[in-house]
């Protein structure tokens, strides 16, 4: 029997489960490890509310957590309750799934003043997250500056702009339904520090801007290069630079009946927040590109008022004590998914923080064929009996699959209406739910 243990319960962690299962049958055991109650982390914690669809993939994991061989061990923290080293003592190979939960920080003056908040704080926070539901953003000025031009600075954007009606069938989480409804917000402003060629946004995403109840984008159009030149864009990219067409061309009568405003700033790089005790503006600097496609500062600045500033700049995998850690990049340090002979990781801990849920799908495979070249039929360690002899011994309070079931149901049933789930955002509360 090969015993797996994995760290992380997200997209990468169920793909690397199937994989096992798929590859070795019967003869595996795989036990998932999430320091949370509730499963699924950026299925649950980072795909927009209103991106329902996205969420549906959580039905292909459950297929794999209701399987015998998988088993989901929920609300245990690997680092404080139970070491990596007392895992690899009881498991065959040991999965870093722990995706990038960490935001990539703001490197300029004034990025610590209250009022800035990084896009794992903001998406946590409107997603239900416990680590962030108490994080409160500003929202009763009228401005906020969004710092980053990739899917998770348009997220933010689209969810600062809907109207409360725009919410429905998502399950945004209350707080900040609440909190999104008595916003003041007439201005979001996406700072990219290169040019409409150099975004990071896909076509669906971006065409979503232009679709909005109460809001307008705006793209200056002489930011827009040539228009001979996006023949030479890979096709997805030719179409999100076509939809940035279409929003310089919108007419002016169009905004007239529009209250928020979503204004494209191209070739601007934030360089200082300024502010009396909080955010109260950005000091950005033009930019232009040099010849390897990189922003340089031009030297002439200007300032955008702001009350609320979220930074999408990227994200960070939290390093392990005594995991190999590559610091420049934000991720652990591996070898095609491999950091040492039982020890692997997968997805953003892995790669970084990039690609779509589905490029997590082929990682966990990858990773799979790994571990079965290193660990061969297995080493006859002890695996889960180890792990729930340890527990026992700690008094640790694991939640199983099971108890997940009860709180997914809870969370149904509290449910607004229309909304798939109202989220317990508090791990006491998940706790209890599971009766
Ligand atoms: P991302 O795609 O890497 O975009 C990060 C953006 O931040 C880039 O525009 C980057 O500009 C900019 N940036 C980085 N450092 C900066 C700095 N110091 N100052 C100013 N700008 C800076 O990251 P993301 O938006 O966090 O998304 C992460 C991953 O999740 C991506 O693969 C994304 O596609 C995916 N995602 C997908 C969806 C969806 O499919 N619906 C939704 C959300 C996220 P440069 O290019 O100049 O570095």
């Amino acid at each position: 029997m090969r015993h797996i243990a994995i760290i992380g319960s997200g997209p990468a962690g169920y793909y690397s489960a199937e994989a096992a299962q798929k590859l070795f049958g019967d003869d595996v055991c795989v036990d998932m490890i999430d320091r949370l109650p509730v499963p699924y982390g950026l299925i649950r914690f980072g795909v927009a509310p209103d991106h329902q669809s996205i969420k549906n993939v959580a039905r292909r994991y459950e297929k794999v957590a209701l399987s015998e061989n998988v088993r989901f061990v929920g609300n245990l923290t690997i680092g404080t309750q139970v070491s990596i080293e007392e895992l690899q003592e009881f498991y065959d190979a040991v999965i870093l799934a722990t995706g990038a939960p960490l935001d990539r920080p703001l490197d300029i003056p004034g990025a610590d003043l209250p009022g800035v908040f990084g896009s794992a704080a903001f998406v946590g926070w409107y997603n239900g997250h416990p680590d962030f539901a108490e994080a409160d953003p500003p929202l009763d000025g009228t401005h906020v500056v969004v710092i980053g031009n990739g899917n998770v600075a348009l997220d933010v954007a689209r969810v600062l702009s809907k109207t409360p009606d725009e919410f429905a069938g998502s399950d945004i989480v209350l707080h900040a339904y609440e909190q999104l409804e008595r916003a003041k917000t007439e201005h979001v402003t996406l700072l990219g520090r290169r040019g409409p060629h150099q975004i990071a946004m896909t076509p669906k995403e971006l065409g979503e801007l232009g679709r909005l109840e109460r809001a307008a984008p705006r793209v200056d159009p002489d930011d827009l290069p040539e228009e001979g030149a996006d023949a030479l864009l890979e096709p997805g990219m030719r179409k999100s630079v076509t939809f940035l067409r279409e929003f310089a061309a919108i007419p002016e009568s169009f905004r007239a009946d529009k209250s928020i405003e979503i204004d494209f700033d191209f070739f601007a790089a934030p360089v200082r927040i300024e502010g009396d005790g909080k955010v109260e503006r950005v000091v950005v600097e033009r930019t232009e590109l040099d010849a390897e496609l990189r922003s340089r500062g031009t030297g002439e600045t200007y300032t955008i008022p702001a009350s609320l500033v979220v930074t999408c700049i990227g994200y960070r995998t939290p390093p392990i004590e005594g995991v190999p850690f590559e610091h420049g990049r934000g991720r652990f340090a591996n070898d095609e998914g491999r950091i040492m002979p039982g020890l692997y990781c997968v997805g953003w801990a892995k790669r970084g923080p990039t690609g779509t849920i589905g490029t997590n799908r082929p990682d966990g495979y990858a990773v799979v064929d790994l571990i079965a070249e290193d660990i061969g039929e297995g080493g006859g360690k002890k695996g889960r009996a180890g792990l729930d002899a340890l527990l026992a011994e700690r008094d640790v309070d694991v939640v199983t699959f099971r108890d997940w079931k009860k709180i997914e149901e809870a969370e149904a049933g509290r449910a607004r209406e229309g909304s798939p789930r109202e989220k317990f955002v508090a791990i006491e509360e998940m706790i209890a739910a599971r009766g």
